[in-house]
């Protein structure tokens, strides 16, 4: 066969040659050649192709023995330019049992086959397994055998190999089992068939070696009505293992297909079964054993063998089993579908979109769970950034609150310096002013004939000018110590009416000098008066207060007095004089400062006493503030805190003294 279809590709090439000469000889050649090819092709064809012989041990139309069948066919049939001729005989061993049978059908194969080339014997089932073993090297001496749904043969014959069947009872009691741990009784339904038979051996040794204390009970020399009884007695506990009830006691027959819809209505417990010709009719499940896979793997071997394997190096396999459950009855018998081994493979659950798209879901996670991580890893930069921003504008803030500071404290500086200029001007001119009128009125009374009136007149210049220099002096040494903290409070029993009337009276000569009116205007009820407090630096306020009161005032009056409020003590002096521009009112109460009008540089004075004061009233925890206007006059308040001596009396009780 080999040497023909060499001897065809000759033949093309000569063809495709002849092609592209053009010689009149050469076309005449290719011509006959193409004749000659077509002639001869039935024969290569024949020469070709492969003849396969299936025999089943049952009858067609048995949907185990037609899935088998259909496994072999199909993949044949798939496969493309096949030359395999598949022939299939079928023993009906279901119906016909009898070794008459036997010998008739050897016979019937014998004569049918006799002069028909048979390159490979496939077999399904038992019966046919057996009936090869002894007759094909007879019949079809030298023939490989692939065999499919066998049960436990106990010798594989020369020549042999194929797929035993493998129902796994240990794994079948096992599911049994753990899906029904309180079980009462399991009930073995099987029958005496060759593969039956075979089974129940082959049950009772799985159940010595791995279930000694199983309770069962086999349902097998039972007629059709027998078993319906039977079964309707079983308790709601009891569970139901369907092997095979092909025959009953009676050797009646029923098929695979209907002899669950016949028991069915009978059984109320889970009924659990091996084969897949009664999976989805009613069973709950089990380690399913399916004929169109025998099929299709036979057929794979089949292949191999036609390619020219040697049938002795293709080892006999197991057929497949898969754990496969049925949602509808699990439901049915309330078996959650959780409790299931792993792998298991359920038919009949509800449309689940997720199920049904699985890979698409896979991708889908897949996408998400990369898509998370970017958003995680986006958003964690983000974060990163953010955090740097915000520290890059903490940075920012405080640079720019330090460079605020800077900018303020070189204003300060600036300011302090203007400060400093104008204190020396002033200070300069403040000790100056009373130096010389000392110095000159001294030499002045030098002179020999002044009369008593000049003398007077010149000492008390003298005088004069050496309190206000004593002034000045006092002024520096106040504001030195308020600056280094040296101020130390002295607290004592004082009344805040007695200290008024000690001002009035101290000033009422030097304000009537100036033609000025002076008086207290508001005073505290006497008990409410007696506070402890410092006297010496409320007196150093007042005077202060006062005394600028009476510089800055040309005509009208100054008032002095004092009331209670919220728990504080307040102060005030006010006066019809000159004001202040409400735009200096700010920088009066900083040191050395005096405001820059015509009026007030014709004043005396250091610049200071508004700083002392300020520093002597925050000393006692209190403020100072000014109410003024320019032409109108000033008031200045300041405020201490109340600590009354008598607390039991009525602090809020005003006595205004005219
Ligand atoms: P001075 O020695 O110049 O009086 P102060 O510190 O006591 O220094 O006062 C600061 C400035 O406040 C004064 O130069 C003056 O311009 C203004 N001032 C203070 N008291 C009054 C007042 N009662 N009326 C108007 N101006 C005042």
């Amino acid at each position: 066969m080999y040497f023909l279809l060499f001897l065809k590709q000759i033949v093309l090439w000569f063809i495709i040659f002849a092609n592209n000469i053009n010689n009149m000889m050469l076309q005449i050649i290719k011509k006959l050649t193409i004749i000659i090819l077509l002639a001869t092709a039935p024969l290569l064809i024949k020469a070709q192709q492969k003849n396969i012989l299936v025999i089943h041990s049952y009858h067609s139309g048995l949907s185990w023995t037609d899935n088998i069948n259909k496994g072999i066919y199909n993949s044949f049939v798939n496969e493309q330019n096949s030359t395999v001729d598949i022939r299939c005989e079928y023993m009906d061993t279901k119906h016909f049992e009898d070794s008459a049978h036997f010998t008739i059908f050897k016979n019937y194969i014998k004569n049918k086959y006799q002069g028909i080339k048979i390159d490979l014997l496939i077999c399904s089932d038992n019966a046919a397994f057996n009936f090869l073993t002894i007759n094909a090297p007879i019949i079809f001496p030298n023939i490989p055998v692939l065999f499919c749904a066998v049960n436990y043969c106990d010798s594989i014959p020369q020549n042999f190999t194929g797929i035993i069947e493998d129902i796994d009872i240990k794994l079948n009691i096992e599911t049994i089992l753990n899906l029904h741990p309180n079980y009462n009784k399991i009930y073995i339904i099987n029958d005496k068939s060759i593969t039956g038979t075979s089974i129940t051996k082959e049950f009772n040794t799985i159940i010595d070696k791995h279930f000694n204390n199983l309770r069962y009970e086999y349902l097998t020399d039972y007629t059709l009505d027998e078993l319906k009884l039977k079964l309707t007695t079983l308790n709601k506990n009891d569970v139901v293992f369907m092997l095979l009830f092909n025959f009953d006691r009676l050797n009646n027959t029923y098929s695979y297909d209907v002899i669950l819809d016949i028991l069915n209505p009978y059984i109320s417990v889970p009924v659990y079964g091996t084969w897949d010709f009664y999976f989805g009719k009613g069973i709950v499940g089990g380690n399913i054993t399916g004929a169109y896979t025998h099929g299709v793997m036979v057929s794979n071997m089949a292949k191999q063998i036609l390619n020219g394997t040697n049938i002795s190096q293709i080892p006999v396999k197991k057929g497949p089993t898969q754990l496969s459950f049925d949602y509808k009855i699990l439901k049915k018998h309330n078996i959650s579908k959780f409790k299931l081994p792993n792998n298991s493979t359920i038919i009949n659950q509800p449309f689940s979109f997720i199920r049904n798209n699985k890979i698409f879901f896979i991708y889908l996670t897949i996408v998400l769970i990369i898509m998370l991580v970017l958003i995680i890893t986006l958003w964690l930069q983000v974060k990163k950034v953010k955090q740097s921003l915000k520290k890059e504008k903490k940075l920012l803030a405080t640079v720019e609150a330090k460079s605020a500071e800077i900018v303020a404290a070189l204003e300060i500086v600036e300011q302090s310096n203007k400060l400093k200029d104008a204190f020396l001007a002033n200070i300069s001119h403040e000790i100056r002013t009373p130096m010389n009128g000392i110095l000159g009125f001294i030499e002045l009374l030098k002179i020999k004939n002044l009369n008593t009136n000049e003398k007077a007149k010149y000492i008390d210049i003298i005088e004069t000018s050496g309190y206000r220099l004593l002034n000045t002096i006092n002024d520096i040494i106040e504001i030195s110590k308020i600056e280094s903290n040296q101020i130390t409070i002295h607290q004592s029993e004082i009344n805040l009416n007695d200290i008024l009337n000690y001002h009035l009276n101290f000033f009422k000569p030097i304000a009537q000098n100036k033609g000025l009116q002076i008086k207290i205007s508001e005073k505290i009820t006497t008990k409410n008066a007696i506070i402890n407090s410092d006297k010496n630096i409320i007196d150093n306020i007042l005077t202060n207060l006062i005394n600028n009161a009476i510089k800055y005032t040309h005509n009208g009056s100054v008032n002095i007095g004092t009331y209670v409020e919220n728990n504080w003590v307040i102060f005030y002096v006010k006066d019809t004089g000159i004001g202040i521009p409400a735009n200096r009112i700010e920088s009066i109460f900083e040191r050395f400062v005096q405001v820059d009008t015509q009026a007030v540089q014709m004043q005396e004075g250091s610049g200071l006493g508004l700083s002392i004061v300020k520093g002597y009233v925050n000393a006692l925890q209190g403020k100072v503030w000014v109410n003024s206007e320019p032409g109108i006059g000033s008031t200045f308040f300041f405020s201490i805190p109340y600590n009354p001596v008598y607390t039991n009396c009525l602090v809020d009780e005003k006595n205004t003294n005219q």
